[in-house]
């Protein structure tokens, strides 16, 4: 895909002369012939590079400048006289990329506009890695769920959500009953197939506010801000149910089933507080003959 230029001179002969230049070279371009035009051109597009004048009637390009650094990611080259009021550091200043001195050459103007294309890139593809990276930390390898270092920065989040707004907050823990047997019986690799199955069932559960976290071995937990115990307590035993009722591909153990803890957040406790009860609840319903979901309050 080739780059594509926003032209904004409000000389309508420097404008054209530029746009052409570019245009036989390659680059999608387009032109405004004001700051107010080109600002109302990106609110229906997006352009790779802009090349403007300072000095124009109403807005200046300087300030325009400063204005589309603000919200759109657009590489800008300033046009700046040499003697004019405007000096190129106060360009840089206000986020210009680069400048080029009047009266424009073309071969000038290519050089620049290929460097700033070229960091352009660099710099996206730096973004895309970092963006990956940080996917990779918070991911769980087995069950692409998140993992439980999430977990714990996500829970902390929403309780310092919880003690601004002081809306409900439940968590629930969640534990696959008899894993020990079926990976005994079926070998570790099936076992991972099934935990990832029970991961997607678990979301499958779940509504677009609610996260889902690999806890640790076959332990799984789900945060649902905004959710009293109650409703939690319907969400945890859907995933009693849909766990029960799927039918697994591993042979010999077709059923199996998870035992879920559900609490809710009480004011002033601890984020290990908070964790221990789920933990508990869920103890308590392995106890009470697993398959099922226990409710444990403060
Ligand atoms: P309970 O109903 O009391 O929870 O019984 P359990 O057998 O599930 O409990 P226990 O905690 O004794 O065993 C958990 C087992 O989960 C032990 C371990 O072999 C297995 N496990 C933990 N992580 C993984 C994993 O990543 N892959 C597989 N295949 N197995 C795992
Ligand atoms: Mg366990
Ligand atoms: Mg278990």
């Amino acid at each position: 895909m080739t780059a594509s230029i926003l032209i904004v001179d409000d000389d309508s002969a420097v404008r054209d002369s530029i746009k052409e230049f570019l245009s036989i070279i390659g680059y999608t371009t387009y032109s405004a012939e004001s700051a107010e035009a080109a600002l109302a051109f990106l609110k229906n597009r997006s352009v790779d590079v802009i090349i403007t004048d300072i000095i124009m009637d109403g807005m200046d390009g300087l300030e325009m400048t400063r204005v589309i650094k603000e919200s759109y990611d657009t590489d800008i080259i300033v046009i700046t006289g040499f003697t004019g009021n405007y000096s190129y550091e106060e360009a840089i200043k206000k986020g210009a990329d680069d400048f080029i001195f009047k009266p424009v050459r073309f071969e000038e103007l290519l050089l620049r506009l290929k460097r700033v294309l070229r960091e352009r890139t660099l710099s996206h593809d730096r973004m895309q890695m970092l963006e990956k990276l940080q996917e990779l930390a918070i991911t769980d390898d087995l069950t692409r769920l998140f993992n439980s270092r999430h977990f714990y920065s996500q829970l902390e989040n929403e309780i310092h959500r919880y003690n601004r707004y002081q809306r409900p907050l439940s968590l629930l823990m969640i534990d696959v009953d008899f894993f020990k047997e079926l990976n005994d019986t079926c070998g570790h690799q099936a076992g991972d197939q099934i935990l990832n199955k029970i991961a997607q069932l678990i979301v499958s559960c779940l509504r677009t506010e609610d996260t889902a976290y690999r806890y640790g071995g076959e332990e799984f937990t789900v945060i649902l801000p905004e959710t009293t115990c109650d409703a939690a307590l319907s969400v945890a035993e859907r995933i009693n149910q849909v766990v029960h009722d799927e039918v697994f591909a591993a042979a010999s153990y077709r059923k199996l089933s998870v035992s879920i803890g559900v609490t809710q957040f009480s004011p002033g406790e601890t984020i290990s507080e908070f964790i221990r009860r789920a933990d508990r609840a869920m103890y308590m319903a392995k106890e009470a003959g697993r398959n099922r979901t226990e409710l444990l309050l403060p």
